[in-house]
């Protein structure tokens, strides 16, 4: 899968599944998440890190409800965005306490520990807790993330592959994670073996089943051909909203 994907327009609407809805919509100049499902109530929340602004709303409310919402807290909204815009966002990494990092699509705060223990980063609540030793280097640090991202998707991928392999009558004979910078997966039809994304440790769980089918779906068809296509419907009806959620995320924050 190419990064060259991220460049197709989105379409307006996506039905991510049958009973939640997601969809767009501009308040002033304020883009607005809306994501419809079966709930009782509106929830407006700014999202880390960048203070967007993300709606929750029952399936029925009407856009008009929801644009006057925002509206009535607007003034609120652009000072939080005033405010986060004007601190540097750092090109690469620090692994400094505060930083906010993501896993599993959410933002969490990293809280570095610096001591004798063992070094590992754990998920302690809404905290990314590293424990390093004293002053190690940026590297290390960067280091013990991914191997946090690479255990967890690890730890996902039995269970994925038990799922998948008997519904599509394929098998692999190995599977890896792998630090990419311009896939999401491979697939080698011929070893029939498949590299995941290091990457896919921060996007959300669908997402990473949807890049699993795909390359799977190479050991039936090779290439991107329309039975390509049919078969990834066949399979996963609602693949292209997937696609799009993880195109979306990769032109976030999200990826850096
Ligand atoms: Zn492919």
């Amino acid at each position: 899968m190419s990064w060259l994907n991220w460049l197709t327009p989105r379409p307006k609407t996506v039905k991510t599944k049958a009973v939640m809805q997601e969809s767009q919509l501009f308040v002033a100049d304020v883009a607005v998440r809306v994501i419809r499902k079966p709930i009782k109530h509106l929830h407006l929340r700014l999202v880390p890190p960048d203070a967007s602004v993300q709606v929750s709303a029952p399936l029925n409310l009407s856009d008009e409800r929801i644009r006057l919402t925002v509206l009535e807290r607007l003034t609120w909204i652009k000072a939080r965005q005033a405010v986060l815009a004007t601190r540097a966002v750092p090109a690469v990494k620090q692994y400094v306490t505060g930083e906010m990092h993501y896993y599993c699509a959410r933002a969490y705060r990293l809280e570095v520990i610096e001591g004798k223990g063992k070094q590992r980063v754990v998920l302690n609540g809404d905290v990314l807790q590293m424990t390093v030793a004293d002053a190690s280097s940026l590297e290390k640090r960067a280091a013990l993330m991914d191997a946090f991202y690479r255990a967890t998707l690890k730890a996902m991928m039995p269970d994925l592959l038990a799922k998948w392999q008997p519904i599509m009558g394929v098998k692999v004979n190995d599977w890896g994670i792998k630090a990419m910078k311009t896939r999401w997966g491979t697939c080698n039809t011929r070893d029939k073996r498949i590299w995941m994304s290091l990457m896919l440790a921060k996007t959300p769980v669908e997402c990473i089943e949807y890049v699993l089918v795909h390359e799977l779906v190479h050991l039936l068809e090779r290439n991107h051909t329309p039975r390509f296509h049919a078969l990834m419907t066949q399979f996963l009806p609602h693949w292209p909203a997937l696609k799009q959620q993880l195109n979306q995320s990769a032109r976030s924050e999200l990826m850096l």
